[in-house]
């Protein structure tokens, strides 16, 4: 292994490992700390803990556990991975997991730098921009969870250190590596601790890769990974490919997205089959699932994939449902319920299975006991084509929310098949 990642959410640490990938590394995603063998061909490891929003105690505990069993191969560098939108509060995070993890690994100066400039995420004078608005006018102002009111991030991170926090300004970055090496020095000998980088376009985070190269941490976003291969001898080939599966497909969506609505619907004006599960016959005890995997099982074995079940409705309808359920049983029924259909469609012969939502994927992650996943190809932005480790071969996609075309459920299966 050359790269060992922590990531703090598990959306996240696919969006890491699906850049890697693209950047020719052959990389694992996991489940938190695995406890399966993840094989010899693995250039990168991302170990996903659902740390972001936790005590920072406890996610300092966690962050410590993940790199000791990291420490157990002999990797090169590791990537502390957080949210584009530097997701944390004055207590936290990002700086007290980024200063347990530099004492655990003796490193003096790291930087810090969520720029993502393909995804509209770019750094100028430490401000961090979403799109073409700083970040304290961006939707992340009002986050449930994590309000970000000052688009500044040295101050926002010295808030949560208590190491001095630096900036490495464009003026610097435009000049190139070096430059900015020569920058890290001076810092060092400032007693900064921390530096934010100042990135506008992928051409500066191949600089900044290649200038990062020596420091034993990184702290960042995913868009930092795409300039971290050029520094290592990489096998060569393609990185994502995947083995061939042959069994069923099938796609469960429990997301009620705008993206999923529209990928549903364009799913069965193609001729799809497509069953809607009943939330109120669910929750009436009805064998809604039942009834589902009675009606798919009879089409797979006729070779009739890929089948959809889905929970996925328009906001009225699932308002109407959480009116009468309440919004989290409404949500736990259907997750579970899902997550059933998906072990027994899987154990019923299914080897290749797209699930749509966040939550929804991690209650099929868990029911499938999922410890470890191979990154392959991508199929739109920031959504990879899995493979899981360990247990019979199963090609998963795990798509969150808004992503993917309105044409991805077929796509996706497309793409698995051209990538052999
Ligand atoms: P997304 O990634 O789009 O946010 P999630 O799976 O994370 O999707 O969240 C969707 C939530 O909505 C889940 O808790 C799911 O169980 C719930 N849900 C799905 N379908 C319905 C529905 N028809 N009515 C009410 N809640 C629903």
């Amino acid at each position: 292994m050359l790269l060992g990642c922590i990531a703090d959410d598990f959306t996240g640490a696919t969006e890491l490992a699906n850049n890697l990938t693209r950047a020719g590394m052959r990389t694992v995603q996991t489940v938190g700390v695995p406890r399966i063998p993840l094989g010899d061909d693995v250039d990168a490891v991302v170990v996903a803990l659902k740390s972001r929003t936790i005590p920072a105690a406890e996610a300092i505990a966690q962050s410590l556990a993940a790199l000791k069993w990291l420490q157990l191969s002999d990797f090169k560098q590791l990537y502390f991975k957080y949210c584009s939108t530097f997701d944390s509060t004055p207590a936290g995070n990002i700086g007290p997991v980024t200063e347990a993890l530099m004492r655990a690994l003796g490193c003096e100066f790291t930087i810090a730098c969520p720029a993502f400039p393909e995804a509209g995420r770019t750094i100028y004078k430490g401000n961090l921009f979403v799109g073409d608005v700083p970040l304290n006018e961006s939707g992340m102002r009002d986050h449930p969870l994590t309000p970000m009111r000052d688009a500044n991030l040295v101050r926002v991170l010295q808030a949560q250190m208590k190491g001095k926090v630096g900036l490495i300004d464009y003026s610097i970055v435009a000049r190139g590596a070096d430059a900015i090496r020569t920058r890290i020095g001076e810092l060092r000998r400032d007693s900064v601790k921390a530096a934010v980088v100042d990135i506008i376009s992928n051409s500066d985070l191949m600089s900044l890769g290649l200038a990062v190269k020596d420091l034993p941490l990184v702290t960042a976003g995913s868009g930092v990974a795409i300039g971290l291969p050029q520094n290592f001898a990489l096998a060569g080939g393609s990185a994502a490919a995947l083995p061939r599966c042959t069994g069923q497909r099938a796609i469960v969506s429990g997301s009620c997205s705008q993206a999923t609505n529209a990928q549903v619907a364009h799913f069965i004006k193609q001729g799809g089959a497509a069953r809607a599960l009943d939330a109120l016959n669910l929750a009436g005890g009805g064998a809604e699932i039942e009834r589902a995997l009675a009606w798919a099982k009879p089409l797979l074995g006729a070779g009739k994939g890929p089948v959809l079940i889905y929970s996925t409705a328009a906001p009225a309808a699932v308002q109407a449902i959480q009116a009468r359920l309440g919004v989290a049983d409404a949500g736990a029924l259907i997750e579970k319920a899902l997550a059933k259909i998906a072990r027994e469609l899987v154990d019923a012969g299914v080897d290749q299975l797209l699930v749509a939502g966040g939550e929804t994927s991690g209650a099929v992650v868990q029911a499938l006991g999922i410890e470890a996943l191979r990154i392959g190809p991508q199929i739109d932005p920031g959504v990879p084509w899995t493979m899981r480790i360990g247990g019979k071969p199963l090609a998963l996609v795990l798509k969150s929310g808004n992503f993917g075309s309105e044409d991805f459920f077929t796509k996706a299966f497309r793409v698995l098949q051209n990538n052999v």
